[in-house]
């Protein structure tokens, strides 16, 4: 068995990334400048916002962290979306979800121009995925994506299973496991709440990426042999006996499916740092797409 190492990864590519910037920085361009928009004071959107920005720092990004109340209406928070749009000095920008229950994420992620979009959620940059055209690609499967490159993990051909379709892991992460590319060539089967006898589709997953949030739901009698398991999810379990409180845990009883799978990402360590770098990537993308 071999971890996918998401930290480990991460650092190397925040390495070839600060590269970029210095090597930028000698011949006076530019450097990236990525916007993060925060609304209320969610503790793991903090978390997730304050990681982005201090990743900007470690490879010499520029970074603007735009924190609003929560009581902002919809109408405010798009003319603020607008202005980012607008501002020639930042290249790309997210807006952190979830949003308060009264604002609706689908206007606000309408609302963002597609060619700042470096979270990856507008519809023309998932259209630009499906047809295989250049865009945005969403950040957690991108990240993904690339930890499996790095990892020379083999896909072609393979059986994935995917549990869990949201539209910024699941379903995305279809699409690009059966693209005409490396990573991917998959047969790919998409399983959800609704899914009859998952197990037995599990069981047949040559690859599995589990993005569901619930602790531990992955146990050992569900995956075969010889297995490529990716766990997405990020759950925080009450634990008094750490510091915080509670410890964060994945999707898959890791202990346990670790002595079947040939590789395994671990949580935290795994998918989560390489969800950052990917945001570093196309926000560098952004820059150079944007012609600068
Ligand atoms: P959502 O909550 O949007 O979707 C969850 C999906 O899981 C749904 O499609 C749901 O099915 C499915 N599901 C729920 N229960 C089951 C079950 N028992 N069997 C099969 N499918 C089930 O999730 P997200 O994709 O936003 O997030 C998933 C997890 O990944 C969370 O823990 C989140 O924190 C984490 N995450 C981690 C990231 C990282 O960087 N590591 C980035 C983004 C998310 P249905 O559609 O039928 O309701």
């Amino acid at each position: 068995m071999q971890i996918l190492d998401g930290k480990e990864t991460s650092l190397t590519i925040k390495e070839e990334l600060a590269e970029v910037v210095a090597e930028r920085k000698k011949s006076g361009k530019k450097i990236p400048h990525l916007a993060a928009v925060l609304v209320g004071n969610d503790g793991g959107s903090l978390t997730y916002v304050g990681a982005k920005v201090k990743a900007c720092k470690e490879i010499g990004f520029e970074s603007t962290l735009i924190h609003l109340d929560e009581t902002i209406s919809e109408e405010e928070l798009i003319e603020k979306v607008h202005e980012l749009n607008n501002d020639d000095e930042i290249d790309g920008f997210i807006v952190q979800l979830p949003l308060p229950r009264h604002i609706d994420d689908k206007k606000i992620t309408l609302a963002i121009d597609p060619k700042k979009d470096v979270d990856g959620f507008h519809p023309t940059n998932l259209g630009n995925m499906v047809l295989d055209l250049p865009g945005f690609l969403p950040a957690t499967p991108a990240g993904i994506m690339e930890l499996m490159r790095r990892y020379g993990v083999e896909t072609e051909g393979k059986h994935c299973v995917i549990v869990g379709r949201s539209h910024i892991v699941g379903s995305p992460m279809s699409i690009l496991m059966a693209r005409n590319t490396f990573p991917g060539n998959s047969t790919v089967t998409l399983t959800h709440s609704k899914t009859k006898n998952l197990k037995e589709i599990t069981l047949q997953g040559d690859i599995i990426v589990t993005a569901i949030g619930k602790p531990e739901f992955l146990k050992a009698d569900m995956v075969k042999e010889g297995a490529v398991v990716i766990d997405v999810g990020i759950t925080r379990v009450p634990d008094d006996s750490t510091k915080k409180g509670y410890r964060v845990t994945g999707d898959v009883d890791f202990d346990n499916v670790a002595k079947k799978a040939s590789f395994i990402t671990p949580v935290p360590g795994g998918v989560g740092p390489m969800t950052i770098v990917s945001l570093m990537m196309n926000t560098l993308k952004a820059m150079e797409l944007n012609g600068k």
